[in-house]
């Protein structure tokens, strides 16, 4: 019939376009382009300068793990372990040690470095163990404006130590990165207990809910069956005249749970950190236990509380190693959402982000010019000054035009006359003024003029300009909020 054969035409035809298509982003995906370098530079630097200040080590793990990893920690009810991961089996090999093993795009980043603390032997060293990492996260979900499925975090932990002092380290050492990125914000914080006392409160949860429950929203009742503490974030009008009167953990944790929550406030105290008591604050996981915490710009939560979104949360998992298969290591951390961070450093932000994209612009006249050009580059470039040049072209207007384009601070021209002479004409981008001084004195002036460019706050590199700043929306930490927090991302931004 010649109703096959035209289906086999178009068929035939449609594979055609489709191999003389240019392959382009996938769908849920995004290029970060140079227009964004100075944020994602601004972060990166806020970030590592506060880990290798608080002694925070760099560990990067790999992006592709075991699917069991993740399977294990987070289990099985998490929408991002049961429905969102990038999971696939390996595909064949010629090597025979080559399993089809099930792996994923790692979805958060504690898992994969508890792994690493276990199977490295870590845990023999002296403790605690405090590393720090940054790299890209995966979740396989439908995409959505502001949501993409790639995304990039950055975090750190405290391995091995129980002690409330290394959860205050670690809430201290994620408020000087904000800090340092110039946004307000404020740490809600609670405990949820331990094995030992937490079933009774969640006996307690069940039985105060069970009268209550046909009034409440169908994620609730669901909630009440696999995992009762999840009420207590849930942010559905109709649930929280409920969640208001609801008994709150902090009376019923045990001594040893009381105490440790205690000292971690004292600790906060001590360092004048901007925390907030929530006893609603709940982390869904078996595996975490006692303190637990999030991150809001404090304008945010000012306005609404805990139905403002957080930038991300973070928190003690004590019983993490474990889970996974290793002996019993306790931890806390947090781990942050660079994408949301850069949002809010646009909307909030106070730190004046550099657009400086050089301090010195070396322009010149003539081939011999042009010679010893080079040399001077690449002598500034020694020196540390971020210097920028425009080689191939030869006029000066164009040179310069360019030196603006790159909001450069100083030009240094140097034309012929200049060669004979041995001098060099510096230019002040700003104010247009230009000088002719000694050639040997040229480094001694550059620097002076940047120096006092740094010291009126206008700042010469990126570091300088990073000291001040605001505030925040963003992201999570681990897995577990992510499925529950729609409104994360949602309305916010994008730019596409
Ligand atoms: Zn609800
Ligand atoms: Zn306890």
């Amino acid at each position: 019939m010649s109703g096959g054969t035209q289906k086999k035409e178009v068929k035939e035809k449609s594979k055609k376009s489709e191999s003389a298509r240019m392959p382009s982003l996938l769908r849920g995906f995004k290029d970060v382009l140079p227009g964004e370098e100075k944020y994602w530079d601004f972060v990166f630097r806020s970030v590592s300068r506060i880990a290798y200040e608080y002694n925070f080590s760099f560990i990067n793990t790999p992006i592709l793990e075991e699917a069991s990893l993740f399977e294990r920690s987070a289990g099985e009810s998490s929408d991002v372990v049961s429905k969102e991961m990038f999971k696939f089996l390996l595909p064949k090999s010629g090597d025979e040690h080559d399993q089809r093993r099930e792996v994923v795009l790692r979805p958060e980043g504690t898992a994969p470095v508890v792994r690493a603390y276990l199977e490295h032997g870590m845990i023999s060293q002296p403790q605690p163990v405090k590393l720090w990492y940054i790299g890209p996260m995966f979740r396989y979900e439908r995409p959505q404006a502001g949501r993409y499925r790639q995304h990039h975090q950055f975090g750190l932990e405290i391995l091995g130590d129980a002690s409330p002092l290394a959860d205050a380290q670690i809430i201290i050492s994620a408020y000087q990165i904000y800090k340092l990125l110039g946004l307000d914000v404020v740490f809600p914080i609670n405990t949820i207990g331990d094995g030992a006392c937490r079933s009774a409160y969640t006996n307690s949860l069940l039985e105060y809910f069970e009268p209550f429950s046909r009034k409440m929203c169908p994620d609730c009742r669901k909630r009440l069956k696999v995992n009762p503490l999840r009420v207590l974030d849930c942010k559905d009008e109709r649930c929280q005249e409920f969640i208001d009167e609801a008994p709150q953990i902090v009376d019923m944790v045990c001594d040893d749970c009381r105490t440790h929550f205690v000292s971690v406030l004292e600790y906060l105290d001590e360092l004048d950190v901007p925390y907030v008591l929530n006893p609603r604050l709940v982390r869904g996981f078996d595996y975490y236990t006692r303190t637990t915490f999030e991150v809001f710009l404090a304008s945010e939560y000012e306005d609404k509380g805990l139905r403002a979104t957080a930038l991300t949360g973070g928190g003690r998992y004590d019983g993490l190693a474990e889970m996974i298969g290793g002996k019993q290591v306790p931890g806390v951390g947090f781990g942050q959402g660079i994408e949301r961070i850069i949002i809010s450093l646009k909307e909030h932000g106070d730190v004046a982000i550099c657009n400086r994209e050089c301090d010195v612009f070396v322009a010149q006249l003539g081939n011999e010019a042009k010679r010893k050009a080079l040399g001077l580059y690449e002598r500034l470039r020694a020196e540390g000054i971020r210097v920028a040049e425009s080689f191939s072209k030869d006029g000066l207007s164009a040179q310069l035009d360019r030196a603006n384009k790159l909001n450069s601070k100083l030009a240094v021209i140097l034309g012929q006359k200049e060669i004979l002479d041995g001098t060099v004409i510096i230019r002040d981008m700003v104010s247009g003024i230009q000088e002719e001084i000694n050639y040997d004195k040229l480094m001694t002036e550059i620097k002076r003029r940047l120096k006092s460019v740094s010291e009126n706050g206008g700042g010469i590199r990126v570091d300088d300009c990073v000291d001040h700043a605001t505030d925040t929306s963003e992201e999570f930490e681990t897995i577990d909020d992510v499925s529950l927090d729609e409104n994360v991302l949602d309305g916010k931004e994008v730019d596409r």
